[in-house]
């Protein structure tokens, strides 16, 4: 048989859904916008390859990192921290020379940042300690890094970490988040080839897009007209991305809650302004690692999201309740297809039969949206192996 013809068959199998096993995942190609949520047992790290060859790192989590605590499985294994594993998957991914046009830190977390421990080695010019997106950084060069800045409800002064990052970002070019932008993440190289993709900034420090121009909210109330039990957390200042590629949309948005506390006051669910500005979405990722407190029923009938991929590290990821109700088919029609990269065996148990309705119990979850954003593929990668073998592959998926 023709080797051409070989080729014609697998691109066939592939538009089926048909895709060997144990194959790597085909080379990104002009056009196509891949999101890589990347399983390192530590924490969140997303990154994508944007239509035009641009790239953006979403959080670079390392829990504890080089410790035993928190409780993690460090993933493929532990001979390599969480920043290094990412590293290595950016290397892969891109091939030559890996750059990052731009990397955006949710909230400050050690799971979405890095985490300063005893054991963190420090980089080679002794400026900071390498961690996370640090240690990310030292490795790749980052043009434009951006997080919530450092004004609004700042990390307490004594938290080493953000000590550590903000002596590491003194030597890049970086940006405070401006919430309700659309022109602050942009294509880079080719942006007048792709009119349809638009990185929106939905939300940050309470500020919420309205879904009408630039406009935002700032849903919180005065700071000092609350308690100190009621002042907003780390995980409800969270930035939010909106990815929008043709019909295809896409949401990010780190640790923000949707199910505020009993007793809590309603605007502590972040999610409700979001869903109200963003609407239905094909993708999104499940917000604070599907723990007690995101997903709320509202926000999840008014995304409606086919798939959700669920960046899960610790025992307590996903809650029974949040899983309850992502799967729940009387939110919404159509399919609930839910893509864990790490669930954590104690997990299973807890959760009981309800894993059976998983579409993935571990793995990178890589989402493939085709030139112009109409369909799109979910690709489930090997992350025990170190070559990230495809284990499986859903859809192609319609998008809305
Ligand atoms: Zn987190």
């Amino acid at each position: 048989m023709r080797k051409n013809t070989l080729a014609a068959i697998a691109v066939h199998l592939l538009a089926c859904g048909a895709f060997a096993a144990n194959d790597a995942l085909p080379p990104w190609t002009e056009g196509t916008l891949d999101i890589h949520q990347i399983s390192t047992g530590r924490g969140n790290a997303a990154f994508l390859m944007l239509p035009d060859g641009t790239t953006l790192l979403v959080d670079a989590g390392a829990a504890g990192d080089g410790t035993a605590i928190p409780d993690t499985e460090p993933r493929p294994n532990a001979s390599r921290t969480a920043g290094g594993w990412i590293v290595r998957y950016i290397e892969r991914a891109m091939g030559g020379q890996p750059r990052l046009d731009y990397a955006v830190l949710t909230h400050f977390h050690g799971d979405h940042m890095g985490q300063v421990t005893a054991s963190s080695p420090a980089s080679d010019n002794g400026a900071d300690k390498l961690t996370g997106i640090t240690e990310v950084g030292d490795r790749i060069p980052i043009a434009t890094l951006i997080d919530r800045g450092d004004d609004f409800l700042p990390p307490p002064a004594d938290d080493k970490t953000v000590a550590n990052y903000r002596a590491f970002a003194a030597g890049l070019h970086r940006e405070t988040i401006r919430a309700g932008s659309a022109a602050q993440i942009v294509l880079r190289h080719a942006a007048s080839r792709f009119p349809t993709f638009e990185v929106r900034n939905v939300a940050a420090n309470g500020d919420v897009w309205t879904g009408e121009g630039d406009r935002v909210r700032h849903i919180f109330p005065p700071l000092e007209s609350l308690a100190k039990a009621d002042q907003p957390s780390e995980n409800m200042c969270s930035i939010g991305l909106r990815i929008r590629y043709g019909r295809f949309d896409y949401f990010t948005g780190g640790d923000m809650p949707g199910v505020p506390d009993a007793g809590a006051p309603a605007w502590q669910s972040v999610e409700s302004a979001v869903a109200k500005a963003i609407g239905p979405t094909d993708v999104h990722v499940v917000n604070h690692h599907g723990s007690i407190d995101p997903e709320s029923a509202e926000f999840l009938a008014t995304l409606r999201s086919p798939v959700m991929i669920l960046p899960a590290w610790s025992p307590t990821h996903p809650s029974q309740d949040a899983l309850k109700r992502m799967l729940a088919t009387r939110l919404y029609p159509g399919p609930h297809d839910v893509f864990v990269t790490t669930l954590r065996e104690p997990t299973k148990a807890s959760i009981g039969s309800r894993v059976s309705q998983l579409k993935a119990d571990h793995g990178h979850i890589v989402i493939r949206v085709a030139p112009g954003g109409g369909t799109y593929t979910v690709y489930v990668l090997d992350d025990l192996g170190e070559d990230a073998k495809v284990l499986s592959v859903h859809g192609p998926y319609t998008s809305k």
